[in-house]
């Protein structure tokens, strides 16, 4: 199932693989936000697509 994270910037990632939306959220937080943030973060911001 393709899951969702809003950022509060607007940025939205989508995945449809668990895992890659936890990369891709956390190079968007890393890069755009010089935040880092845990698999657990990731999950508890994502919610299904
Ligand atoms: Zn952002």
């Amino acid at each position: 199932m393709e899951k969702v994270v809003e950022c509060p910037c607007g940025a939205v990632v989508r995945a449809s693989d668990e895992d890659e939306l936890v990369r891709m959220t956390q190079s968007h937080a890393s890069e755009v936000h010089d935040m880092e943030m845990s698999r657990e973060q990731v999950l508890s911001m994502a919610y299904p697509a």
